[in-house]
């Protein structure tokens, strides 16, 4: 596997030792921190420091558990990445409760800034006029929240012609798409964009600052992500981390890039790792489809519906995608036809069974209950069924 970051292997038997005895050997034997020991390591820990419970895990399925340190690694994050000052305000737009671990993380983080912090939740389009004089007179200039619920926001703010000096954005949890940046641009005219990238088991990983390449992050000190085509696994050694880890597994696929703003170990998140699905006995990755859709004029974001066919409940025999943005025959057309070209397997798929590519407007994407993010893709047959 290559690596981003690079730690001595000593320092990563060392803490593979150490994590071992708080909490179990791992299964696979291979020194990699799988689930159920983060689970038993954080507890563990907890036992004699305490620490927030959080949850991952979708609507299905079975929820997995992590208690993050009490100081939620923030002193040690705050030394790579300062998105706050004294005198900001920050409106926290992440959702509270339901073991989501953001809303707090960003409450706490401006408190570490010595910033205020208007821990709110989302703000519905039709609560903002009722809303905006308590942002103006508290002096809100910055927001957090994930992508879509920012942009939610900024749409009703440009929507309204509410006035809200914002010159600060931190985003985390999904992708923050060119039509994002764009909606976030036009209600907040020279705000800065910091980002941050991790998982709820581990917290922050990565950050990103002003001045960096969009969708380019920089991995923090003392970690290491090793990674191929399939799988990437991240190693810390040192302390204040809000949860240790060696070799644990992310979600996500990644690649190295480089930045201009000359901070070190930069990458890209490509994508979901469990994204290859068979379709039609070719294998596709939905991430592709989706970075092919959210690029095409008039979209501003989507997701896929995946129906399994009857005869390899593995296979895929339709995708449907459904987009927000130009309600028109003609952008579904065009997204269609532009899916077609740029996605090789899709051509020959689509001229052999038509109707198992469609493209449809939709009002409002599916969105996780718990934590509001929007669903990337959802099984028809699965949650049917
Ligand atoms: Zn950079």
């Amino acid at each position: 596997m290559s690596r981003i970051g690079r730690l001595p292997a000593q320092r990563i038997r060392t803490e593979a030792a150490r994590l071992a005895v708080l909490g179990g050997a791992p299964p696979s034997g291979g020194g990699e921190s799988g689930p159920a020991q983060v689970t038993a390591v954080t507890r563990a820990l907890a036992a004699g420091a305490g620490g927030q419970v959080v949850a991952s895990g979708g609507t299905t399925g079975r929820l997995k558990i992590t208690t993050i340190a009490p100081d939620q690694g923030i002193p040690r994050l705050l030394r790579s990445w300062r998105p706050l000052h004294p005198g900001d305000v920050l409106l926290n737009l992440f959702r509270p409760g339901r073991l989501w671990g953001a809303h707090y993380f960003y409450n706490a983080l401006a408190t570490h800034c010595r910033a205020s912090v208007l821990p709110m939740g989302p703000v519905a389009p039709d609560e903002l006029a009722a809303w905006a004089p308590v942002f103006r007179d508290t002096g809100v200039n910055a927001l957090a929240g994930a992508p879509s619920a920012l942009a939610d926001f900024a749409d009703a703010v440009h929507a309204t012609g509410t006035e809200l000096p914002v010159d600060t954005v931190v985003w985390a949890g999904e992708p923050l798409t060119p039509a994002r940046r764009e909606v976030l641009a036009r209600a907040f005219p020279g705000a800065r964009l910091w980002g941050n990238y991790g998982s709820i088991e581990t917290y922050v990983i990565a950050t990103s600052a002003p001045d960096c390449t969009p969708d380019v992050l920089h991995l923090l000190p003392e970690q290491q992500l090793e990674y191929d085509a399939e799988r990437t696994l991240l190693t810390r050694a040192g302390d204040g981390w809000p949860a240790p880890v060696v070799r644990y597994r992310l979600g996500d696929r990644v690649a190295p890039d480089s930045c201009p703003c000359g901070a070190a170990d930069a990458f890209r998140v490509l994508g979901r790792a469990d994204d290859r699905l068979k379709f039609h006995n070719t294998m596709i990755r939905l991430g592709d489809l989706l970075d092919v859709v959210r690029s095409a004029p008039g979209v501003t974001d989507a997701q896929l519906e995946l129906t399994a066919d009857p005869a390899d409940p593995g296979a895929l025999r339709a995708i449907t995608v459904r987009y927000t943005g130009a309600e028109s025959g003609a952008v579904a057309d065009r997204v269609r036809a532009e899916l077609l070209r740029r996605v090789y397997a899709l051509t020959a798929i689509a001229a052999q069974h038509p109707e198992s590519v469609r493209v449809e407007h939709a009002e409002l994407l599916d969105r996780n209950t718990r934590t509001g993010k929007v669903h990337l893709w959802r099984h028809l047959a699965r949650s049917t069924g």
